[in-house]
């Protein structure tokens, strides 16, 4: 039978790519730290995994080769950094050190606890001379204490007793991984730290160590307890010693153990850093001594409480496929432990998993996974938005560098604030990012009503992003046109009018008017105004501009073109290209995709998603139905985009084909890179697929809407929305709907177009699941 919020895995083979996939799979982070989960004791020759331990927003610089120096090209980028190895533990038992690749292997699991907060290895391990034990090892980065990351690790001797020795290392000295070969990883290894101090105090070590070029610190300290199911409150006789050796420690372990009798060695790693914290050495000790005089189980106590207090808002209950239900609760276990807890940190493309992107943040935190902690955790959302304000006057630089009097234009990937793509066509050139960062921004506000955010914060940002609008457009024949920008396709580059961005550009204008008049009636204006030194006549530019936007129309087709020329190029044969030549970035020149009608990803489907007033459902429906042809998905951002405006257009199969494509992604390792990391944008992606696809709901001036349907293949879901305060579940199931106010004030909702006042329950038909 199997255990609610559990993924296991069972008989696990010793197969190079089913390791280091396995590493992201089970990684253990909580927004600050992430531990890849490599075999604490290692492998063995041959073997090339990847072994990482990271920071969310702690970064060097590394050089970004250009090969013409052309004026404003990047020539540094921020990467995020291995920052130590704490993972190693060896085993030796009477002298036979515990290895996978020796001996036999009975039983090998691996399991991860998405309520309880723990990923574990359960082995059952035959020694070549003999010796048998069962080793269980539990590992947790606390969600409670953002410094710790916990390993217990479990011996017991089946069927021998003697000395059992842990060799448990701490070391400084590591390196990041790198691919030359893989656009999508750093090409190429560099030292980025060094070493400045390592000492012990006690039995702990701590390491302190430097970044090579952002002046950055790091500093790590681990300690051990020993543990005995047999001898508990009694003293065992345990040697403990550490010795330092450059900049690592080994923490030697040794005691005696008898048959049947449990041991565990619990090792406790702090991590601070100088972004997050001013006296980093003294923070990690601090929080290692706390932790130490917690009992082990009162922290699985905290984490299981947080985690507990998690799920009673993002939990998406599906009745119908057990399968699907676990990628989808995997998905959203990924998003609480990826993303920032604070103003220093966003949430990267891989999260805290694994080195692909190199960490940067980039929109697929606004339009992916934003809309997901919007309505189940709004301050998450906020710190989000606080990070974009951090990094504000270094995207008003940014703009400088790109020609742009005024305004800000946020880097297309980012850790610190400074633009990080190398290549501009499919990087810097994607403008849009403004529109998302605004259209997440008003998200926010619509669903909190947080208006101070607005004008502490947010209305800057949408001022400074609108300015920008007005620099890179100009008007042509009466309209306002965009030009030489790429949209989200990196199929398609550098291109006039992109559909999408210039959508997302009038969304943008037309916001920034509107908060300009909503901080004037609350007399909140004039601070921003002064400060940016914003004046009238600009905003009645931006009304002019979101006017007369330009949104490209093929009346032949009735479509929205993508952009001014798309329609105008050969179309991609899809059907006919060879299964092993996908996806097609690693196998085409960019050219060469950029002169066909082909899409990487959801471009103006996502744009019809988004800005869904824009057109009619038929021009949607022709949208789709054109794009869906040329679309390849080589991107994670697309199939649920896709699915959620199948639903949208009735096309429920496709929705649910769409949908689980999106839901398995990283579990099934479906694009074959999950082992550089997870795919965050996809994983709040599959919660949209849900709640905005099949639920329809949508957050608008006019209020909360839903139109919801069931799946002909599961018997019901439910979730819980937060809206301006309240909490309301909503179940579906194949005849009813059923909307309950949990807590807070009742509430205006939109259900199929008709309105209706929430203030306890209330039951309404399914409409669309009726023939
Ligand atoms: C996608 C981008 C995305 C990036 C990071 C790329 O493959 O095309 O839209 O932002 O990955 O997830």
């Amino acid at each position: 039978m199997k255990k609610a919020g559990v993924y296991e895995l069972h008989d696990l083979k010793l197969e190079n790519d089913a390791l280091v996939l396995n590493e992201t799979i089970f990684h253990n982070a909580n927004g600050y730290i992430g531990i890849r989960s490599n075999f604490e004791e290692g492998y063995t020759d041959g073997y090339d995994t990847i072994r990482g331990s990271y920071i969310n927003g702690f970064y060097d610089f590394a050089e970004m080769k250009q090969a013409e120096k052309l004026y404003g090209l990047i020539e540094e980028k921020q990467t995020m950094l291995n920052v130590v190895d704490s993972q190693e533990i060896q085993l030796i038992l009477d002298g036979e050190r515990f290895t996978m690749f020796e001996g036999t292997v009975a039983e090998s699991t691996r399991i991860l606890h998405m309520e309880e907060g723990y990923s574990a290895r359960h082995i059952i391990w035959r020694s070549p001379q003999g010796k048998e034990v069962e080793i269980l090892i539990k590992r947790m980065t606390s969600f409670v204490r953002l410094s710790m990351f916990i390993i217990e690790y479990q011996v017991k001797a089946l069927n021998f007793e003697g000395n059992v020795t842990f060799l448990s290392m701490h070391k400084g000295d590591v390196m990041n991984y790198s691919n030359p070969d893989d656009p999508r990883v750093a090409g190429e290894s560099f030292k980025h730290l060094v070493p400045i101090c390592a000492k012990y105090i006690g039995r702990a070590s701590y390491l302190t160590t430097d970044t090579s070029k952002s002046a950055l610190r790091v500093c790590t300290g681990v300690d051990h307890m020993v543990f005995s199911d047999t001898q508990i409150g009694s003293e065992k006789s345990i040697l403990q010693d550490v010795v330092m050796e450059g900049h690592q420690a080994a923490h030697k372990i040794e005691l005696e153990i008898t048959q049947g009798e449990t041991v565990s060695l619990v090792k406790y790693t702090a991590f601070s850093d100088s972004v997050h914290h001013q006296k980093p050495e003294s923070h990690a000790c601090n929080e290692l001594k706390k932790a130490l005089a917690v009992p082990l189980e009162a922290l699985y106590a905290e984490q299981r409480a947080y985690l507990s207090d998690y799920w009673k808002n993002a939990s998406l209950e599906i009745d119908g496929d057990d399968e699907l239900g676990l990628a989808v609760m995997y998905n959203q276990y990924q998003l609480i432990q990826s993303v920032g807890k604070d103003e220093h940190s966003n949430i990267a493309a891989k999260g805290l998993s694994g080195e692909g992107y190199e960490g940067h943040f980039f929109w697929d935190t606004e339009m992916y996974i934003m809309p997901f902690f919007t309505l189940t955790n709004p301050k998450i959302s906020k710190n989000l938005i606080e990070y974009r304000y951090g990094i504000l006057d270094q995207a008003r630089e940014n703009a400088r560098i790109l020609g742009h009097e005024k305004g800000a234009l946020f880097p297309w990937r980012t850790i610190m604030g400074k633009e990080c793509s190398g290549y501009f066509p499919a990087g810097s050139a994607q403008y849009h990012i403004n529109g998302d960062i605004a259209y997440a921004i008003v998200s926010y506000y619509l669903v909190t009503k947080d208006v101070a955010l607005i004008w502490e914060k947010g209305a800057e940002i949408i001022f400074e992003t609108a300015r920008l609008w007005m620099d890179v457009g100009n008007y042509h024949e009466g309209q306002f046109h965009i030009n030489d920008v790429t949209g989200p396709d990196e199929y398609t580059c550098l291109v006039n009018n992109n559909y999408y961005t210039n959508v997302s550009a009038k969304y943008n204008l037309y916001w920034a008017v509107k908060f300009y008049h909503i901080l004037q009636e609350l007399g909140k204006l004039q601070p921003i105004t002064d400060k940016i030194g914003l004046e009238y006549s600009e905003i009645e530019a931006f009304m002019q501009a979101e006017e007369y936007m330009l949104l490209p129309y093929d009346s032949k087709l009735k479509i929205n073109p993508q952009d001014d020329s798309f329609l105008k190029k050969p179309v991609w044969d899809i059907e006919h290209t060879p299964e092993d030549r996908f996806p097609l970035l690693l196998h085409y020149h960019p050219l060469y995709l950029y002169r066909h009608q082909v899409c990487k990803q959801a471009d103006t489907v996502l744009a019809h998603f988004i800005f869904e007033d824009a057109q009619s459902i038929e021009t949607m429906h022709n949208s789709f139905e054109y794009y869906e042809k040329v679309t390849t998905h080589d991107s994670s951002l697309s199939t649920c985009i896709y699915s959620i405006m199948a639903s949208k257009l009735d096309m429920k199969e496709k929705a649910y084909m769409y949908f689980g494509d999106s839901a398995k992604l990283d579990l099934f390792n479906t694009h074959r890179n999950t082992k550089d990391g997870i795919h965050t944008a996809n994983m709040g992606g599959n919660y949209m697929a849900i709640v905005y696809g099949f639920a329809g709901v949508r957050i608008k001036e006019t209020g909360l809407h839903f139109s919801p349907f069931l799946p002909e293949q599961w018997n019901s879901y439910r979730f819980k929305i937060q809206y301006e305060g309240s909490l309301i579940l909503i179940t579906v199931d194949s005849v009813n709907i059923k909307f309950e106010l949990v807590s807070g004030n009742e509430k205006k909702i939109i259900i199929y177009g008709e309105e209706f006042m929430l203030d306890n329950l209330l039951n309404i038909r399914n409409i669309r699941n009726q023939p």
